[in-house]
Formats: C-alpha cells, sequence, structure tokens
C-alpha cells in the first residue's frame, strides 16, 4: 500500500524541516575554556590516577562527568619551556625557550610568537592568567602583552624566593614579588601571603567566570604548586594522612570543585571545556614533599614517562562522554590547535603548530588508525624519540638524586649511563626492558 502524504503531515514535515534547518543555520555560542596548569603533580597525584592518603573528590567527580587521558604529554618536563609548550602549541625549542627562566632573566617569551590567548582573542574571548607566569618578567613578556585581558600572579616559581630555605648557602634569591597586570602589588611576599594563593587565585577565577559569564572566556589557571615549597591555607593545614603534599592536593581538588561549582551556578558547564593537568612529573629529590609518577620511571627534568606524562582529566558535559578512560596520545601541544578549531579561530600560516587538533578524541569518536606524528623528549638536547608504542632514548646520561625530606632537596645524586634504549610503551610503560636488541 502506498503511503499518501495528508496536508497535516505535509505542514508538519515543512515545519520540522524549517525548524531543522533554522537550528542548523544558528551558531551555537563558542566554548569556553578553562585550563587548570599545576606545577610539579606527578602521574598518580589525584584520584582518578590511584592516589592514596588524600582524597580528590572534586577532580573524582569531574573524571566521572568526563573523560581522562592516560597517555598525556608535556613539552617539556621542566617549568619554563612547558609553560611554553601549552601556550604557543609548538614545541619549546621552535620558541627559543631552552630552559627556566629566572628572577635574573632579562627575556621571556618572544612577544611576536602567537599564544593561546592572542589566538582566541581573534575570537572577541575575555582572557585571564591567574597563577604563575614563568614566561619572562620584564613588561613585555608579561601575560598581559601576550593576549591575556587580566594577569594576576607570580612572575616566576615561588621558590625562587629569599625565604628559600637554601637561600643563604646556595641560590641568593631576592624577594618575591606579586603582579596585577604589569604592576608589582606586593613586592616581598611573606609565606602566610603565597599560603592564601590557593584560595585566592580560586577566587579571582570564579569572579572572573561571573564578570564574563554573558560571552566566551579562556581563563588559564596555573598554580604554582605543589611545586615546593609545600604552601597551604589553614583549613587545609595537617589534614591528610599523607603530610604537607596531601594537605597541598586537597586544597587544589577544593578549588576544582569551587571552578565546578560556579559554572554550574551560571548554568555554563555544558557550554564550558575544563582541562586539568600537569606542566611536568613529580620533583622526586624532594622526597615527601614531592609526588608520584606512580608506574612510571623517574620524574620531573627527565626524559623517561614520569618526566613529560602527566595526569590529564577533561570536562564538557554533554559533550564528552562522561566516565570514559582515553588511552590515545595526546599533549599540551594540541590545546592551541583544539581551542582554535572549536572557537573557528584561524591559526597563522607562518606558524609551525607541533600538536594537532585533538576535539574528535574529546567527544570521545573513535579514530580508526589515530596517528601521531613523532613526538620528541627534549631536554637540552633531542633525548628520545616516540612513535606509536615505541620510544626510543638515544645514548645518553641522566642523573638521580637521592630524596629528601621535610621540604629540603636530597644532597647526594650518582648519574647513569644509558645506551641506546627502545621501550614498547604499550606492554611496559614503566620503561624497564630495553628491546632495541629485539628490533633493530
Ligand atoms: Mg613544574
Amino acid at each position: 500500500m502506498k503511503h499518501r502524504l495528508t496536508p497535516f503531515v505535509v505542514l508538519v514535515s515543512l515545519l520540522i524541516s524549517n525548524v531543522a534547518l533554522f537550528a542548523a543555520a544558528t551558531p551555537s555560542s563558542p566554548p569556553n575554556f578553562i585550563v587548570i596548569f599545576c606545577d610539579d603533580m606527578g602521574y598518580a597525584d589525584i584520584g582518578p590516577f590511584g592516589a592514596e592518603g588524600y582524597q580528590t573528590p572534586h577532580l573524582n567527580r569531574m573524571a566521572a562527568e568526563g573523560m581522562t587521558f592516560t597517555d598525556f604529554h608535556v613539552g617539556r618536563a621542566v617549568c619554563s619551556p612547558s609553560r611554553s609548550a601549552i601556550i604557543t602549541g609548538s614545541y619549546p625549542k621552535r620558541v627559543s625557550v631552552n630552559g627556566n627562566f629566572s628572577p635574573k632573566s632579562k627575556t621571556g617569551l618572544n612577544p611576536d610568537e602567537i599564544t593561546i590567548a592572542e589566538v582566541l582573542k581573534q575570537q572577541d574571548y575575555a582572557t585571564a592568567c591567574f597563577g604563575k607566569w614563568h614566561l619572562g618578567h620584564e613588561p613585555e613578556f608579561l601575560p598581559t602583552s601576550q593576549g591575556f585581558d587580566e594577569f594576576y600572579g607570580l612572575p616566576y616559581s615561588h621558590d625562587m624566593w629569599n625565604l628559600h630555605p637554601e637561600n643563604g648557602t646556595r641560590y641568593n634569591f631576592p624577594v618575591l614579588p606579586l603582579y596585577e597586570g604589569t604592576t608589582v602589588i606586593n613586592p616581598a611576599l611573606t609565606a602566610e601571603d603565597q599560603s592564601a594563593h590557593t584560595r585566592i587565585l580560586t577566587e579571582r577565577t570564579v569572579q572572573f567566570i561571573a564578570q564574563n559569564k554573558d560571552q566566551p572566556f579562556f581563563i588559564y589557571l596555573p598554580h604554582p604548586l605543589p611545586h615546593v615549597p609545600l604552601l597551604m591555607g589553614p583549613d587545609f593545614e595537617g589534614k591528610t594522612e599523607h603530610g604537607a603534599y596531601g594537605d597541598v592536593i586537597e586544597e587544589l581538588d577544593w578549588s576544582v570543585g569551587q571552578i565546578l561549582d560556579s559554572l554550574d551556578t551560571h548554568d555554563l558547564r555544558e557550554n564550558t571545556l575544563v582541562i586539568f593537568t600537569s606542566d611536568n612529573g613529580p620533583w622526586l629529590r624532594y622526597g615527601d614533599h614531592g609526588g608520584s609518577a606512580g608506574p612510571l620511571r623517574e620524574g620531573k627534568g627527565t626524559y623517561f614517562e614520569g618526566g613529560f606524562r602527566v595526569p590529564c582529566v577533561v570536562s564538557w558535559p554533554g559533550t564528552i562522554p562522561s566516565g570514559t578512560v582515553n588511552p590515545e596520545f595526546a599533549a599540551t601541544l594540541d590545546l592551541l590547535p583544539t581551542f582554535a578549531a572549536l572557537a573557528e579561530a584561524p591559526l597563522s600560516p607562518d606558524r609551525i603548530i607541533d600538536g594537532q587538533d585533538i576535539s574528535s578524541l574529546l567527544r570521545g569518536e573513535k579514530i580508526p588508525d589515530y596517528e601521531r606524528a613523532f613526538f620528541y623528549y627534549q631536554g637540552p638536547n633531542l633525548n628520545a624519540v616516540r612513535k606509536g608504542k615505541w620510544k626510543l632514548i638515544f645514548p645518553s646520561r641522566y642523573t638521580v638524586w637521592e630524596k629528601g625530606n621535610g621540604g629540603l632537596p636530597g644532597a647526594n645524586r650518582t648519574v647513569h649511563p644509558l645506551p641506546l634504549s627502545l621501550f614498547n610503551l604499550d606492554t611496559d610503560v614503566g620503561e624497564t626492558t630495553n628491546v632495541a636488541d629485539q628490533h633493530p
């Protein structure tokens, strides 16, 4: 029997198709982006990655509602170069950030580089950086000269400080300043001042969300912690059986909860991509004041997985499938091209971006033959290269420090030679068994 369209069905069909056309033609508002970038947090330092001795309920919730990436990497396993990678989408060497900046540095990230904030500025995003910059502290290098509308925080690491326990014997650091924009608003931070930072940075973030809830925004929140010295607010001090390190992580987790709650309050969760990760692996030399890389070999400053592979939790309800674990390779290098794609912001054709758009991975789409370019592990030199499951480390030497305690670094070190080494990361994520001879 043939179907005959009644006038009523035709009318309804036309209405539906017009509604569909209207919906398709209406641009959805571009997503907001929040990047929570911890400092020296190890692979196993939060609940979704197996942390013990303290609780991270807000990160657990974020993971349950979103996605964890288990093979997520930084651009280099120390602070300034890792920051240049997340900010430019390019390897640190490509933008000439070859080591950490210090209070004596006269240079920083070249203002001619195009930052993730400048990319989003093309689409009129409100942009803010709250926390530790560490890409140059002269005015032309600070965040407000690099695409950010607001900056509140520290110009470099908070251990580059006159109150560092070894200042008199080893470092001779100057007093640590606090900036608002390019203005020093506190020229000499005390330990008490710094203990309030996680709370204040969180309050600034929540305030910025409220102020910009009706327009797209990008917040870069590079927490100075859990990098040493470990400093936390009075509500968190002495709270965990794990000691100061656990106390600091619980306050960072509280901060995540405040930010997610704020997005809920303003009904912005489903239009905000939140990313929580770290700038490099744990500073193992600090023993009980450093984190844990769990099953991974070594930590911060090395080319082993413990230096480069970091915890990563992402949330974007309605777009990112909830409760998923994504084992695919991804990196901080990918954030700039991914945000550009999601915001429909053009990338400059005269720049080489080493990351790639991972928005389809975020949506949970299975990409047949997901293929990455070679990934380069750079220390001062090119130390290793990764393709798929294979990681090749070139003949080199690496340093293992004795573990300190109570906030002091270990004093003694041993230097180990490493022959040409090939590791199968699918079966040996701890890089224990060199199979180079079997795969010439
Ligand atoms: Mg760091």
